[in-house]
């Protein structure tokens, strides 16, 4: 044997060792220790090592079979066909590869194809499954397992409302395989109550600590949205399950009988028919250019999505041609995973800084070595509050795992495997004493996790933050204020409040280097302008607390003018859709306070817009109509897609319920067209929406 291949073979027995272990703790524990990139590369070296020396390989090794064990605790399942797993590639070049190599496959069979038909579909990251209909009956759902035996899980699938328990003109006996998924907002969500039972936790623990007892461990977050997904599908009880808000794709048939598909699309659309939910995107191309331009388009719209994919799926149409590919070790030859960038990655903290916020709120940030996280390179980000950090124990200098879920702002989630056991790590940081911008003592508010700097009035920080606030876009849309001017503006005395912004000393700004006459012109224009700015966004621009572009709009439209808010008590506030009993508390006490009082005066003696201007809450043609919008809509922003609902007297709300009159939905709208279609709310299109909005009934 000679020392090459010895010292491959050794290399292949420690990969698949360290291989098994991953697997273990992904499929069966769904805790994944290190992240799918590194895991990937794992295997890829792998399998870089069996193709070079095939003698290497065996039968149980990870790239000969499915991954992933049954769990004792649930019974078995036998797939009739097994679940297999896909190959995959790395964009473009491997893809081609992988399309050049599967023609000439088929021409050592004497078949000849110039051009594929593909179907495109996205990758959902999730956990696949089988479920079986007998005589349109849902009579068994099952996990994928190691792909020839599953766990059944069937009462678990019954408490998903997106499975249909009963299909209508189905075939004796059908078996669809889909991916259960949690929506991005459903894995926040989880995530925020996991962070608010480690607070209860937290508190218990200092009770417990005055009285000698050892305190209650805290519990983990999940690390993404396939891991709470595993999660929640694999628990015992399925009233627990039953909690999580699970959906599914479907994109496949095992077994059937007594229908005939004509290739992989027709059995998509037969899907779509009995009920199944088909990603409304999936589509049919023909030729690599056109796969590559589709695969492309998936993974430009991957951050607008909620629900999320690690890639796009493409597989060969015809029946016939899949029949005569094949498959090969625990993959199907005639489809593959087109992998985009992984939205995990592991890089050091380098230091942990504070802010303060507009609110008084010290908040602690990362500060990490620059690291490409799905596609973005991520350098700062927030870490939340000082508990939240306590929590997670990452210290400067550890490395650590950074998530991007859909367009959320990147999370430093937890330390990276081993990092808490080092024995030289670096001190926890602490919340600071004083506030990192005025030095005033900071204080912690009770029963939160929050601690606040209290100098409201003279702090520099929360007056710089109100100010940028103030003028963003969404908000009073000031050009001419960047971060720089403010600052200025600022360390001049001229604006320390955003009434102060309409009283600029003119001449003296004129007269600083970098102004001249040109730049103070244009920024008395847009100062002007945005005088008439609609009162919600003026609402919104001031920054009360918990009051969030939404809440303004609903909160103007409900009061009409700033007097009557400032005049409502906490009682008649709530009264405002989508504002509950604690924010009520924070608008009516925010309204009463002197400086809050002496700003609106100032404010109003500049001439800003404290009316509300469109039509009140049950007026105009489409008085109480609620809508929601999903994905983009071929020429309204969803901005003025909700002004003009506005205008017209609608509400517009983020989730999809009986109530809802309208779901608007544009390109690559998700889970919530779904959740329309399956509660039979009418869905509009934007040629639609305009109809609606221009015909007065
Ligand atoms: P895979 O996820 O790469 O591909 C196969 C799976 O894709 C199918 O089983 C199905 O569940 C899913 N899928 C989603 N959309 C689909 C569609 N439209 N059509 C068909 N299938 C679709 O392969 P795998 O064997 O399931 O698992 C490997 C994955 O798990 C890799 O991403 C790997 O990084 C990760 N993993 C990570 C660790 C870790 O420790 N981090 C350990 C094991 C596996």
């Amino acid at each position: 044997m000679s020392s090459s291949r010895t010292a491959a073979e050794k290399r292949a027995d420690e990969l698949k060792e360290q291989i098994e272990k991953h697997n273990r703790s992904y499929y069966e524990e769904d805790s994944p220790t290190v992240t799918d990139a590194a895991y990937d590369d794992l295997l890829r070296e792998l399998r870089a090592i069996e193709d070079e020396y095939p003698e290497v390989v065996t039968l149980d090794s990870p790239t000969q079979k499915v991954s992933g064990r049954r769990l004792e605790k649930f019974s078995p399942v036998e797939h009739s066909i097994p679940m297999l797993s896909l190959g995959n590639a790395r964009g473009a070049e491997e893809f081609i590869a992988w399309e050049e190599k599967t023609k000439s496959h088929l021409e050592r069979e004497a078949i000849t194809v110039d051009e594929f038909e593909f179907v495109v579909e996205p990758k959902i990251d999730g956990l696949a499954v089988s479920l079986l209909y007998e005589n349109g009956r849902f009579v068994r759902g099952a996990t994928r397992g190691d792909g020839v035996v599953g766990e059944d899980i069937t009462q678990n699938l019954m408490t998903i409302p997106a499975i249909p328990k009963t299909i209508k003109d189905a075939p004796q006996r059908l078996e669809v395989r889909g991916e259960v998924y949690l929506p991005i907002p459903g894995f926040l969500a989880l995530n925020a109550r996991v962070e608010e039972q480690n607070e209860a936790i937290g508190s218990e623990n200092i009770g417990r600590e005055a009285e000698g007892k050892r305190p209650r461990p805290f519990l983990k977050p999940f690390m993404n949205p396939r891991n709470a997904a595993a999660g929640s599908l694999r628990q015992l009880d399925p009233a627990a399950t039953a909690e999580r808000p699970l959906s599914i794709w479907c994109y496949g048939v095992g077994e059937v009988e007594g229908v005939r598909f004509e290739g992989h699309r027709d059995s998509l659309d037969h899907l779509a028919r009995w009920g199944f939910p088909v990603n409304p995107e999936v589509e049919v191309v023909k030729g690599v250019e056109a796969v590559i331009k589709a695969c492309e388009g998936w993974l430009s719209r991957r951050e607008s999505l909620d629900y999320e994919i690690d890639g796009a799926v493409i597989k060969v149409d015809d029946f016939e041609l899949q029949r005569r590919l094949g498959t090969v070790g625990r993959e199907p030859r005639w489809a593959i995973a087109w992998k985009f960038p992984p939205t995990t990655a592991i890089t050091t903290l380098k230091a942990v800084h504070w802010n303060v916020g507009r609110t008084g709120h010290i908040v602690p940030f990362a500060e990490l070595e620059p690291v490409n996280v799905g596609g973005v390179t991520v350098t700062f980000t927030t870490l939340h509050n000082g508990d939240d950090l306590a929590r997670k124990d990452v210290r400067p200098g550890d490395k650590v795992i950074v998530l991007r879920a859909g367009d959320v702002i990147p999370q430093v989630i937890a330390p990276a495997p081993g990092e808490a056991d080092r024995a030289d790590r670096g001190d926890r940081p602490t919340v600071p004493a004083e506030c990192p911008s005025c030095g005033t003592q900071t204080v912690r508010i009770e029963d939160s996790v929050w601690t606040i700097c209290p100098n409201k009035l003279g702090c520099e920080g929360q007056q710089w933050q109100a100010l940028r606030h103030f003028v963003k876009r969404g908000a009073m849309d000031i050009e001419g204020l960047g971060d720089e001017r403010l600052q200025e503006l600022m360390d001049a005395d001229f604006a320390l409040t955003p009434a102060d912004l309409y009283s600029l000393p003119w001449e003296q700004l004129e007269a600083r280097k970098g102004w001249g006459q040109k730049s103070v012109v244009a920024l008395q224009a847009s100062l002007e302008q945005s005088k008439s700015r609609p009162f919600a966004k003026l609402l919104y621009g001031l920054g009360i607390e918990r009051i969030g572009e939404v809440n303004a709009r609903n909160l103007a439209q409900r009061f009409r003018t700033m007097e009557a808010l400032m005049a409502a008590d906490p009682a008649e506030i709530e009264l405002t859709p989508g504002i509950g009993p604690i924010q009520a508390e924070i608008v009516a006490e925010t309204v009463r306070e002197p400086d809050f009082v002496e700003m609106i005066t100032k404010l109003r003696e500049a001439g800003l817009n404290l009316e509300e201007e469109g039509p009140a809450a049950g007026e105009g043609h489409l008085a109480d109509k609620t809508f929601v919008l999903t994905g983009s809509l071929p020429t309204l922003t969803r901005e003025q897609a909700t002004e003009r609902i506005l205008e017209a007297g609608g509400r517009v709300t983020s989730s999809v319920s009986k109530k809802t009159d309208y779901v608007v939905a544009g390109e690559a709208a998700g889970s919530k067209l779904e959740k329309a279609v399956r509660l039979e709310v009418a869905v509009l299109d934007e040629a639609a929406l305009l109809d609606l909005l221009n015909s007065p009934a």
